[in-house]
Parts: C-alpha cells; structure tokens; sequence
C-alpha cells in the first residue's frame, strides 16, 4: 500500500507530504522545518529517495539545502521550466524566514509523463498557471483511490495566485480544465497549503472549477 502523511511547515503552513511505500519515501515540497520533516519520517522508519516538487516557490522547497546536506543523494524532480528562477530569483525568497537554496547537484529536470523511484510511480501532469513549471504529481497505484499532489494549484475551494512573477491565469484556468479532465471523481486531492479534498466536492463546490466560471 502506498501511503501519505503530511507535516505543515514554516510560517505559510505549507503542506510538506511524505509518500511512502513498503519503506521507500518520496519528499513532496519540502517548504520549511527540516527537522521536522526528518522526524516524520525516521518516525515512520522510512528511507527517503527522492524530492519531488510540485514548484519553486521558496514557501515549497526552503528545506532543500538541510535535507540534502544529510541526504545528499537523493534526486530533486522539478519540471525544467522553474530551476533558472528558483535558486535566484530576487522574489524568491523571504527573510528571515525563506532564503535563497543551492541549486541541488542531483537536480532531475529531463522528465517525462510519468516517474519512478524506489517502486513509487506517478503521474506528473503540467499544469502551469501559478508559475511556469507547475505540475501534480498523481499517484493511481497501489492506492485504495488516486491521490493528487496539486501544489499552489488546486486548494480545496479555491485556487493558487496568478499575480507573481511567471503567473498566468489564462494558463492556470487551462490547468484547472485539464486537472477536470483527468482527475476521477473519487481522487483525493492534497493542495499545497490548507486541507485535503476529493476531485467530486472540488467539480462541486469549487467555483473556479465551474463550467459557468468566468474568465478573469
Ligand atoms: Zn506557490
């Protein structure tokens, strides 16, 4: 069984989620609290094997540099539009609370639809709009129902901001259309920040998700 827990990090309570499956551990945004995300998992009596991240923003990935000094093999997935912004960025970061990470030296950016490590494989759908290499990370095997990893995306009831640096929401509402598309109702959707939902009540309630919504 594939399994998650999640571990709410710095002061923007992103949600960092830690996939596991028989001992194996995908990080999933580490944004903050290194410890804390270590103590989840040796708690768990996990081996961590890879970072995958939904984005760059430095709220997702303000954890990189302490995880991967005492990890420092694990691979780094992010899609290829996003590293050059970043680690550099002027915006991308937040003092004192945020600062600029080192681009990792095992930074995986060649992916394609899908990615395997360590017996966990996912989905990786692009879905642009917040920044420019956004993507969900949508885990269908070995699981009781899909669980979507949506980032700054999709949050239960609402949608991620298009007004920093790379945002579109022309692109972010072509995303939502594709998540409508592909998501089954029954997926489990876990957002960046806030609580979890399914595709079901997010294609109900959600009015970003409406057929009638309208084109900001
Ligand atoms: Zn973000």
């Amino acid at each position: 069984m594939t399994e998650y827990s999640v571990v709410p990090t710095g002061p923007l309570s992103e949600n960092c989620y830690i996939l596991a499956r028989e001992g194996k551990a995908w990080i999933i945004d580490p944004g903050a609290d290194p410890e804390s995300i270590e103590a989840e998992i040796s708690s768990r009596g996990l081996t961590p094997v890879a970072i995958v991240m939904t984005h760059g923003h430095f709220d997702h990935l303000g954890a990189l540099d302490k995880l991967l000094t005492h990890w420092p093999a694990l691979p780094v997935v992010m899609r290829p539009e996003e590293p050059d912004w970043a680690f550099t960025h002027p915006s991308n970061q937040y003092p004192p609370f945020y600062f600029h990470q080192k681009r990792p030296a095992n930074l995986i950016t060649d992916i394609g639809d899908t990615y395997t490590c360590g017996g966990i494989t996912a989905r990786l759908i692009p879905t642009p709009g917040h920044t420019p290499g956004g993507q969900c990370v949508l885990i269908e095997e070995d699981v009781p129902s899909p669980l979507c990893f949506t980032g700054d995306t999709l949050f239960a009831g609402s949608i991620g901001r298009t007004d920093l640096p790379g945002g579109s929401f022309g692109d972010l509402n072509a995303s939502l259309s594709k998540l409508k598309a592909t998501l089954a109702p029954e997926t489990t959707v876990l957002p960046g920040h806030g609580p979890a939902s399914t595709m079901e009540r997010e294609c109900r309630v959600n009015p970003y998700l409406q057929d009638d919504r309208m084109d900001f």
